[in-house]
Order: C-alpha cells, then structure tokens, then sequence
C-alpha cells in the first residue's frame, strides 16, 4: 500500500487500529443500496422516496469502528433509461451521507453502474463491466482501498449481489429487507449456490460479520471491534 493511500484511508478512518501489516490487503464490505441501506422502492426518481433503514447508522457504525472500508456498489439503470438523473443519484447519495453521519457513521465509497445493454439513452447504453453480477465496481473498491477480497464481505437483498459475491470470492450476507424475503422464501431452492449467510437486516449482518472476523483472525480489527461484540 502507498504512503499517499494510507494516508487516505487512516483520515477516512480516524478510529481505525488495523494490526493488518500495510502490505497485506484488509477486508472490508460491499453493501448493496436499494433494500439493503435503505427501503427498496424501485427507482429512486426523487429524494423525498428516500428511506434509510432505522439500523443502518449502527450497521455502518460498527464496521468502522472495526477499521473495515464500507463501499457501496449499487445498479441503477434508471439512468440510462432515462427515469432520473446522475445529478439526482448524487443528491441521493449526499442525503444517505448525511443521514448515516449524524448517527456517527460514514459509507467510504459509493460506487454506481449508471448503464444497461439496451437503454434509449445512448450515452448509458453500454454492456459495461460495472453492473452488477460483473464485478467492476468490487475491483474498483478493493484498488482503492487495498482489500482482501477473500477475507471481504458482499451484504445485499438479491440473488444478483449473491452473484456479484460469488463472481468476486467475497463473503455473501443476503439480507431480509428489501427483496431478500420472497428471494429466499420463492428462489432460493433453485439457485445453483446458496449465500454464506442470511440476515434479518444490515444491523444483524454487521454483527455477523465482527463475529466472523474474530472467529477466522483474533487479530483483526480485535482491538477496535471487541466493545461492539
Ligand atoms: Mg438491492
Ligand atoms: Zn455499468
């Protein structure tokens, strides 16, 4: 890890204590937006549809106080089917923000696939390498914030962020919320690989994943992490 990187992610994360050695990759988690974070509604065409989840501020709070990098990677094709606009996502993405710190917590990275194959929008029509179940926004989240991508966690409420999981050789988390209910309850049996783990909500997903971490590596995050568990 560079000096100028390092630097970057220990002001991103003031509290974080890692005994993880520089040159080792860390873990950290991807979570999914829409039914994970916050209320799946669809598209999220203006602000005021805007639900955070009640528990994510305490979710979120957790994996930083356990020094892990929290990267969102959401799809939202919405834009280039024309629904709504970047500009839009972004104060979106500034309210989430904003709402997840005044509980003292903070999403390091959000990363979004504005893009799909056959959207009228010829500036979005793109068979990317970012929607989701490819893995592009992953290998962006893991450059920047140098992490071990076997020992990180993808948590979300779709088989697809199951896939993205898998795709990646990250730690899958399927979460209750949003569509991850009927996901379980009306697929799940048909799927080729099933999800690690399931969860109630993200706030039951954070907790699992403290635990999974101290029980693989005592040494990780063991500092920071212990008052939580
Ligand atoms: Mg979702
Ligand atoms: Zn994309």
């Amino acid at each position: 890890m560079s000096t100028r990187l390092q630097r970057e992610i220990v002001a991103r994360n003031p509290r974080r204590k890692s005994a993880v050695p520089a040159t080792a990759g860390v873990p950290g988690v991807f979570l999914d937006r829409d039914g994970t974070l916050n209320e799946e509604v669809g598209y999220m065409n203006h602000l005021t549809r805007l639900q955070v989840y009640p528990w994510s501020g305490e979710a979120v709070r957790k994996l930083n106080d356990a020094g892990l990098p929290v990267v969102a990677v959401t799809n939202q094709s919405g834009i280039a089917r024309g629904y709504f606009t970047e500009e839009l996502l972004h104060q979106v993405h500034e309210e989430i923000t904003r709402q997840l710190a005044a509980q003292g917590a903070r999403i390091d990275a959000f990363y979004y696939c504005p893009h799909h194959p056959e959207g009228p929008l010829p500036a979005y029509r793109l068979a990317c390498r970012c929607r989701k179940p490819a893995t592009g926004m992953v290998e962006e989240g893991a450059r920047r914030f140098h992490l071990d991508l076997a020992r990180s966690y993808l948590v979300g409420d779709s088989f697809r962020d199951m896939q993205l999981g898998f795709n990646a050789g990250l730690r899958t988390i399927l979460v209750m919320t949003g569509y991850g209910r009927g996901e379980l309850e009306y697929h799940a049996r048909q799927w080729p690989r099933k999800p690690e783990r399931v969860a109630e909500n993200l706030l039951e997903a954070a907790t699992l994943i403290l635990e999974d971490l101290q029980a693989r590596s005592p040494l990780v995050g063991a500092t920071s992490a212990e008052p939580n568990l």
